[in-house]
């Protein structure tokens, strides 16, 4: 195994540490951001100069985000250092173009569809290609990366595309090599909830819904066999599990113990525990998001249309100890955002300690944020920094002015953003 300096101190170091032992071998973290006696992950953290005079010729392994921070820690070690890039062991190739980090890293396969996003309020239509009933697994990825590469050409060369218009496209760091590491199979979706923003599901108790089809039991997994053959995807691929409650899914058992072994991001409202998805959490590779959106059982159940809260928080208490736990709170103006649903949900988070924290709204309000939102996520960000729990807002569906609005105001009431 190889003995490297892993640059980048950074969460996303910590969070993907275990991922990086598996092929390398830590000697120290380095980071410019590193003061005296600074740990991580029980290793030293060094600053720049003290590391390379210790370890002139060790190989470097990049420890940050490969979209975000990557590229600029690249042109740092390289131009300011003057480290040659065959002493990083994970020197990518990147340009840069008007894109979005959906676009450059995420997929999204249906039945008879693929897609790189799924918000609505992103575009007013989104880029997506559809399959023929007897495409074979090679064919619908075919179709999945020339409609990505399409989509990406016409951005560079400034063509008119379902994108152009969307918010969320900026120029950034594009890889010259897009791998998705975010994949999404869109399973049927069927639900025991029915909460009031939510228009897209079908609720278990209506005996007029379809079946799971083909794609549910054995449809997805050719096509992922042949992401990663092709090399597209590989082991560190996230793949998230949304759209529908895994715990009421006919086909739970089957889909869960397909992904063991694999890092999974779970959407569950957790008003049921179930044992597949017991088994899978205890393997220690997942996150589950729940959004709890109340801190009080009456509001809980106006929301979600059923009298859960104290079922969800003693599953809470049993996600916790199995993975990564992120509670969400989506914000409804006049519904969830007083003070006693705000206090009890902070009563809640001090209690459970869940890894993160999520603040969003409904993604079908697009007016500007109300005044009582802002205080009640400012007052939420507070709790969550004094607890020592990442606490993080969600922005899709607000202008880039309300965006701006929002970063401001939480950087004066709280000190962050
Ligand atoms: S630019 Fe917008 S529409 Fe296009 S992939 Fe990204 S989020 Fe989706
Ligand atoms: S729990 Fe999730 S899937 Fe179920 S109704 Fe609510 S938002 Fe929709």
């Amino acid at each position: 195994m190889n003995k490297c300096i892993f640059y980048g101190a950074g969460d996303y170091a910590k969070d993907h540490f275990e991922d990086y032992l598996r092929e390398h071998e830590p000697i120290c973290f380095c980071d410019r951001r590193a003061v005296e006696g600074m740990e991580l992950c029980g290793l030293p953290v060094l600053p720049p100069s003290a590391c390379l005079e210790k370890y002139p010729d060790a190989p470097i392994l990049i420890t940050v985000n490969p979209l975000e921070t990557k590229p600029l820690v690249q042109e740092y070690l390289k131009c300011e250092l003057g480290i040659p890039a065959k002493r990083i062991i994970n020197w990518t190739g990147y340009d840069r173009s008007l894109s979005c980090g959906f676009l450059e890293s995420s997929a999204y396969f249906h039945e008879n569809k693929c897609h790189m996003c799924c918000s609505p309020f992103m575009a007013e239509r989104v880029p997506e290609a559809y399959f023929k009933a007897n495409d074979t697994p090679q064919q619908k990825v075919d179709i999945f990366v020339n409609l990505r590469d399409s989509v990406r050409k016409a951005l560079r060369t400034g063509e008119q595309c379902a994108c152009s218009d969307c918010p969320e496209i900026k120029e950034m760091w594009c890889l010259k090599e897009p791998q998705i590491t975010f994949i999404v199979p869109m399973f049927y979706n069927i639900c025991n909830l029915k909460c009031i923003y939510c228009n897209h599901i079908k609720n278990i108790n209506n005996p007029d819904i379809s079946k799971p089809s083909e794609f549910d039991d054995i449809g997805f997994w050719p096509i992922f066999l042949e992401l990663r053959s092709r090399k597209f995807i590989n082991r560190d691929i996230l793949v998230q599990l949304a759209k529908g409650e895994i715990t009421v899914h006919p086909k739970r058992k089957e889909i869960l113990s397909s992904l063991n072994g694999f890092k999974t991001q779970i959407l569950s409202n957790l008003v049921l525990w179930d044992e597949a998805l017991e088994q899978h959490l205890s393997l220690g590779n997942s996150k589950v998001l729940c959004s709890v959106d109340a801190g009080t059982r009456e509001t809980y159940a106006s929301i979600k249309g059923a009298d859960y809260f104290h079922q969800v928080c003693e599953n809470l208490k049993r996600v916790v100890k199995l993975s990564k736990l992120e509670l969400k709170y989506i914000f409804m103006a006049g519904i969830n955002d007083n003070d006693k649903d705000v206090e009890g949900f902070i009563r809640l988070a001090a209690e459970i300690r869940p890894n993160s924290v999520m603040l969003s709204r409904d993604y079908r309000d697009l007016s500007p944020l109300g005044d009582r939102v802002l205080d009640s996520m400012a007052k939420i960000i507070t709790a969550m920094n004094n607890l020592a729990i990442k606490a993080t807002t969600l922005g899709g569906n607000l202008s880039k002015n309300e965006n701006e609005r929002l970063a401001l105001f939480l950087v004066e009431h709280c000190g962050s953003s």
